[in-house]
This record gives C-alpha cells, sequence and structure tokens, in this order.
C-alpha cells in the first residue's frame, strides 16, 4: 500500500491523499486550496489523472476537503464519491454553490481585464454550475458503521468525527496483506460537548492515522471563555444597532438532549 499527501501541507487548505494498492486508487478528500492568489494557483493541476482514480471516500463537506470534485468530474472522474448521507445532502447545496463564486470570479475578471484594455479570451472558471450538478450523480451516501467493500481485498467504514454534520473518520482495511493492514484518515476532527453533533467517536487502532493537526499547536479555550466572547459579541452588536446571525437548526436536527449547558448569561 502506498499514501501520497496531496495537500493541506505547509498551508491548511486542499486535504487530500491518494492511497494506492493492488491497482486500486483511492483518494481520500479532494480539497480547494483556499487563501492567497498564490495558494489557489495549486487548484488547477491534479498531481495524477482523475480518471484513473476508482473511489472517492469524502470526509466531509467542507470545501477545503470536497471544493475541487466538480473539476475532478469534469476532467474524468467516474468513480463512486462516497460519503455519509449528510455529507452529501450539505455538498448538494455547497458544490453548486462554489461553483457559483467560481463563476462570478471568472466574469469580474474578465471585465477587470477589459477595463485594463488587457484583450482575449474570458478566464475560464475552475468549474461551473453545471460541473458541480454533474459531479452530484456519482455519490453514493452510506450510513455511519457500515460496512464498504470496495474490492475483494480493500472495505472501509466511516465512523463519526462529531466536527460537523456528517463528518466522518474513515477507516481503511487492506487485506492483501497478513495479517490486514489498517490505515485511519481522521477529516477534521470535532470536539466534545457541542449542541449539534455528536462527540467524536473513539478510535481504538491503527497501523498508520492520518490526521489533521490545524489547531493542533492551541489549547482549546474554556467553555467559560467562549461564552463570555459570544455574550461580548452581541452586546457590542446590540450597541452599534447591528444585526446578529445565528445559526438554526437544519431538517431531521436535533439539539443534543443529554448535555445541560450553562445559561450564558449570569
Ligand atoms: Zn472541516
Amino acid at each position: 500500500m502506498k499514501v501520497t499527501c496531496l495537500g493541506a501541507a505547509l498551508t491548511v487548505t486542499g486535504s487530500s491523499f491518494l492511497l494506492e494498492s493492488n491497482g486500486i486508487h483511492i483518494l481520500i478528500d479532494c480539497g480547494m486550496f483556499q487563501g492567497s492568489q498564490e495558494i489557489q494557483k495549486r487548484n488547477r493541476t491534479f498531481h495524477y489523472s482523475p480518471g484513473d482514480i476508482d473511489y472517492l471516500l469524502l470526509t466531509h463537506a467542507h470545501i477545503d476537503h470536497s471544493g475541487l470534485i466538480p473539476k475532478l468530474v469534469k476532467e474524468g472522474f467516474k468513480g463512486q464519491i462516497i460519503t455519509s448521507r449528510a455529507t452529501n445532502e450539505l455538498c448538494s447545496i455547497m458544490l453548486r454553490d462554489s461553483a457559483h463564486i467560481q463563476e462570478t470570479e471568472a466574469e469580474w475578471e474578465h471585465k477587470r481585464n477589459k477595463r485594463r484594455g488587457k484583450k482575449g479570451l474570458p478566464p475560464a472558471p475552475l468549474y461551473t454550475v453545471r460541473d458541480a450538478e454533474a459531479s452530484m450523480h456519482l455519490f453514493k451516501p452510506i450510513d455511519y458503521g457500515e460496512p464498504i467493500q470496495l474490492t475483494p481485498q480493500l472495505n472501509a467504514r466511516f465512523l463519526d468525527a462529531g466536527h460537523i454534520l456528517g463528518s466522518a473518520f474513515i477507516e481503511i482495511w487492506d487485506h492483501s496483506v497478513s495479517p490486514p493492514m489498517k490505515v485511519v484518515f481522521s477529516g477534521d476532527i470535532g470536539q466534545k460537548e457541542q449542541m449539534l453533533v455528536s462527540d467524536p467517536t473513539a478510535i481504538q487502532e491503527a497501523d498508520f492515522l492520518f490526521m489533521e493537526s490545524t489547531y493542533g499547536d492551541r489549547l482549546h479555550k474554556s467553555k467559560e471563555k467562549t461564552h463570555r466572547e459570544l455574550l461580548h459579541a452581541i452586546q457590542d452588536a446590540v450597541k452599534n444597532h447591528e444585526k446578529v446571525i445565528t445559526p438554526g437548526l437544519c431538517r431531521g436536527t436535533h439539539p443534543r438532549t443529554d448535555l445541560h449547558p450553562e445559561p450564558l448569561l449570569p
């Protein structure tokens, strides 16, 4: 088995891994590079041929993990995109939205070029809404814990990572070696005791673990400090006559009843 880290290196976006085993190519995540123009240049080229990829396993819907899927499909990927049901639903909104942004930015650039007297064809967007819609046909939603047989020798399982709705740790077993080898890709990892998503599942074992470490050098703030920050933000907004937009519940989502949060206001 060979694993190549394709993104989220020297920057925190563009998450993607390529796992190869006995001629099977599996991509784990296909994230967009976000940030400076220099970083965004990395979105232009895949370092593999999309048509050679057999499966894409998607940890969660955030664009830095899913945002290049329409480009992957546009450039020849025809395999299944296996992910949780909630990630499937979120991607159907977010990829279309991302495509709309790509199209709008290309239009703006074209107008800017024209204003500056530059001639030439309008710049092509990274992908279009139509590409995003086409990619949704390849999604295969699965349940947490459901056994997934990728090939006779490779199987996988998604477990709740507690990061956002639908987020998953992905476990992959390779039975072509004895004893079978287990590799785990964490995706982004959630915190415990959040109101809408479950606590991350405890992974018991792995031979190799590929783990996100974006905030690995920081300690989480205490709940009390977080509550105080929120309180101050709301008080500031009221004082300045600003609007406060808060997240609501998605369809089929219920706040956790096993938690008893402290009241925000003393
Ligand atoms: Zn994320």
